[in-house]
């Protein structure tokens, strides 16, 4: 174990009492803090019960018990005093700029100085969120991923002024973390930009999807015959957009249309969806109906003919160029294996070894017929020279 003993979760929501169940099950001392009683004692129980289950099943650690782990969570409304023995603090909170920033704040006047502030940010720049924390060298990102005991990524990120030191302590930390299915993976994200490696990876096929979802609209096509188009590939797109939140696409775009390009802004019908408070699978609502669980296929519907798969395939390869372009990791098999670590999907780069020139031409149909300059091929793409970054 690293020279760390007491870590402070922030936020017992979806991420946080995940984070806080791996950490307590390494072995760490977690205090979990939220802003109402309410809230921590509901992540606090998701945890007993997650520990409980790992106990039925015989899946705790040697010697350890439901009970004897989580004697070692605690629970607290007032971070200020929470942090003051930590060793790192893990902020999962709302994905909000000034509340992350508010936090960084509080932990930094109030936690010892050798403590380390990590972000569990899916998108905004690490270094923003430590600005004010008056020890910048010391935040880093820490990205896991949904749900944390089950996927074994966490992105490790540099901000613009976090120390080597600071990096690889979270570094050997995330290693210390378990994953309940496989080992842990933690790349080294070496540039603080938006989405880091995974999300940002993925991240335009959204300007497609938006694409895709307003034509829809405009015709008068059904979600279920755009879901159609889809079939054979991961989730279709419709549903995916509703699992992982309406409100989650939008503020993401939103972001990355500030940051990366103006053509991430969301869509038509996404915007309308935000604003009518339809936000998928969490709601009960969005573009499906999730009342009765996981919306099924209706294969009768038809087909909206709108929805191509081959088109995310080329759009991820360009945006993996693009990491590679900027510096963000520094080989393609990082990323691919970032991907599956992340999304259990694999990634674009060992796939297109040879059959990256016809992606150029694909992304070349994509710019004509969506007006959406982005996808245009990137230079590290278009030299073929990205297949050596081995
Ligand atoms: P969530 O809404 O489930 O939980 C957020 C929690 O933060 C809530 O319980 C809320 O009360 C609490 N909170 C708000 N302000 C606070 C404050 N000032 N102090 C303490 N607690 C506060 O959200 P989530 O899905 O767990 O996401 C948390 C963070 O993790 C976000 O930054 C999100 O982008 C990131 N993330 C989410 C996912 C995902 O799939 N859900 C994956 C990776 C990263």
């Amino acid at each position: 174990m690293v020279d760390i003993k007491n870590v402070v979760v922030v936020g017992a929501g979806q991420m946080g009492h995940g984070i806080a169940q791996m950490s307590l099950l390494a072995g760490y001392n977690v205090t979990l803090v939220d802003i109402k009683d309410d809230f921590v004692n509901k992540g606090w129980d998701k945890i007993d019960a997650g520990m409980k289950k790992l106990e039925t099943k015989g899946s705790l650690p040697e010697g350890a018990t439901a009970a004897s782990l989580m004697a070692n969570c605690k629970k607290s409304t007032d971070l200020a005093s929470a942090v003051k023995d930590a060793d790192i603090m893990i902020e999962a909170v709302v994905e909000r700029m000034d509340i992350k920033k508010q936090v960084f704040k509080t932990a930094g006047e109030n936690s010892p100085s050798h403590c380390i502030l990590a972000t569990n940010t899916s998108t905004m720049s690490v270094t923003d969120i430590g600005k004010d924390s008056g020890r910048p060298d010391k935040c880093i990102g820490m990205h896991f991923f949904n749900p944390v005991p089950l996927m074994r990524l966490i992105e490790v990120i540099y901000s613009d002024q976090s120390s080597d030191e600071s990096v690889n302590k979270g570094i050997e930390f995330a290693e210390t973390i378990p994953c309940l299915r496989g080992k842990r993976y933690v790349p080294k994200v070496l540039k603080d930009r938006p989405g880091f490696i995974c999300n940002r990876v993925t991240a335009p096929a959204q300007i497609y999807q938006n694409y895709v979802f307003d034509k829809a609209a405009e015709e008068g096509k059904s979600w279920a015959q755009v879901d159609n188009d889809a079939r054979g590939g991961p989730m279709p797109p419709t549903v995916l957009a509703d699992y992982v939140g309406i409100d989650v696409l939008y503020h993401g775009q939103t972001y990355y249309s500030q940051t990366l390009s103006p053509d991430f802004a969301p869509g038509k019908v996404i915007t309308q969806l935000f604003n009518e408070g339809k936000l998928g699978a969490k709601t009960g609502q969005g573009f499906n109906d999730w009342s009765k669980g996981r919306p099924q296929a209706d294969k009768d519907a038809g087909k909206a003919k709108l929805y191509n798969l081959k088109y995310p395939l080329a759009i991820l390869l360009n945006e993996a160029c693009r990491v590679l372009e900027e510096g963000i990791t520094t080989t393609w098999k990082i990323i691919d294996d970032t991907l599956m670590a992340g999304m259990n999907m694999p990634g674009p780069m060992a796939a297109n070894q040879k059959t990256w020139q016809r992606q150029i031409e694909v992304l070349d149909e994509l710019v004509e017929f969506t007006g959406k300059e982005y996808f245009k091929p990137c230079e590290l793409l278009k030299s073929g020279k990205w297949v050596e970054y081995v």
